[in-house]
């Protein structure tokens, strides 16, 4: 591991300030960032620990949530709010990593982790555009069974990690972000990036901007939701496909449905034209499978995740059928 310098923030002016020196980086519960720094992807010259800031998680005026940037994740899943209003979001972080690790992860960190492409941690053997831009993809032509089969280019085929993500990309959730150009706001749905030529930026962030918050808007009385993740073992383990979904039905129509897929991209993967194909439709299982199969009708497989798609299209028509 490269040496570097800690220090630990006592509120965000402090953080911003340290934060702004060129090098340096937030640190949250270091559940990932460690492990990327110990294989020497990652090098900062500092850290600033940022786990003494908000970890509140409050009421807003219009009825939703504000999770604090530093609320650990076995805090939001047991916050009784949480489970009640937005059971997708629980379900989804009590899908993820540990009870240690949950126990550890902040909110930030968890919308800042960074791909597990066995490549990507492959720091001495494997090319990587992520890790080392323009130095080529060892995925595309290997073994790419977890990887990505929508929204990926010819530079990187990785998927985004995180089930928390793929359940607020369902809420409609939006990022509070602090920076020194002041306070900014940015969709979930929009926080990540597709690959395109430039896979080594994951998201919009800026240098030296923190993640103040989340904030969860309200979800109608009618609307259910749930999270659904297929993985090769039980327990502790990466999503082969995910499905985080909101509905609402009313006298057998949908009213309002959304739908976010973990596992294909690489980013939370709003299924915006199953969205579509649904509302105004009746709720029938027929109905569900084809708006699934209109979602992954632009899927590109790789030689290895095939499988994927079908996957895909199960676990989104099975998830509305249960929420139905
Ligand atoms: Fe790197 Fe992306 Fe290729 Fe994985 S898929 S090796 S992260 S460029």
């Amino acid at each position: 591991m490269t040496p570097f310098s800690y220090a630990r923030a006592g509120d965000a002016g402090e953080a911003l300030r340290l934060g702004a020196i060129a090098g340096t980086k937030f640190l949250g519960g270091g559940t990932n960032l460690i492990d990327l720094m110990r294989e020497t992807i990652e090098a900062p010259a500092a850290l600033v620990d940022v786990t003494g800031l908000s970890d509140a998680i409050e009421g807003t005026d219009d009825g939703g949530l504000m999770i604090g940037g530093a609320a650990r994740n076995t805090a939001i899943a047991a916050d009784r709010r949480v489970r009640t209003r937005y059971p997708v979001l629980a379900r989804a972080i009590l899908a993820g990593a540990s009870t240690q690790i949950r126990n550890m992860a902040t909110t930030g960190g968890n919308l800042l982790q960074r791909t597990r492409c066995t490549y990507f941690y492959d720091n001495e053997g494997s090319r990587c555009n992520k890790r080392s831009p323009g130095q080529g993809c060892d995925a595309i032509e290997g073994f790419n069974r977890i990887h990505a089969i929508l929204g990926a280019s010819d530079s990187c085929v990785a998927t985004h990690p995180s089930d928390m993500c793929v359940a607020l990309a369902a809420l409609d959730a939006v990022v509070h972000l602090a920076g020194d150009g002041g306070r900014r706001t940015v969709p979930l749905v929009d926080f990540h990036r597709l690959p395109g030529d430039a896979p080594e930026v994951d998201t919009v962030i800026r240098p030296g901007e923190l993640i103040t918050g989340v904030a969860l808007p309200p979800l109608g009385d009618g609307m259910r939701s749930t999270y659904r993740k297929v993985r090769d073992r039980a327990s502790y383990a990466f999503a082969l496909v995910s499905v985080a979904a909101v509905l609402e039905v009313e006298g057998g129509t949908v009213k309002e449905v959304r739908i976010a897929l973990g596992g294909v991209a690489h980013k939370p993967w709003r299924a915006s034209k199953a969205e579509a194909a649904l509302r105004g439709q009746s709720a029938t299982a027929a109905n569900f499978r084809a708006a699934a199969e209109a979602e992954l009708a632009d899927a590109r497989p790789l030689r290895d995740n095939g499988f994927k798609v079908e996957l895909a299209t199960r676990t989104i028509a099975a998830v509305l059928e249960e929420l139905a």
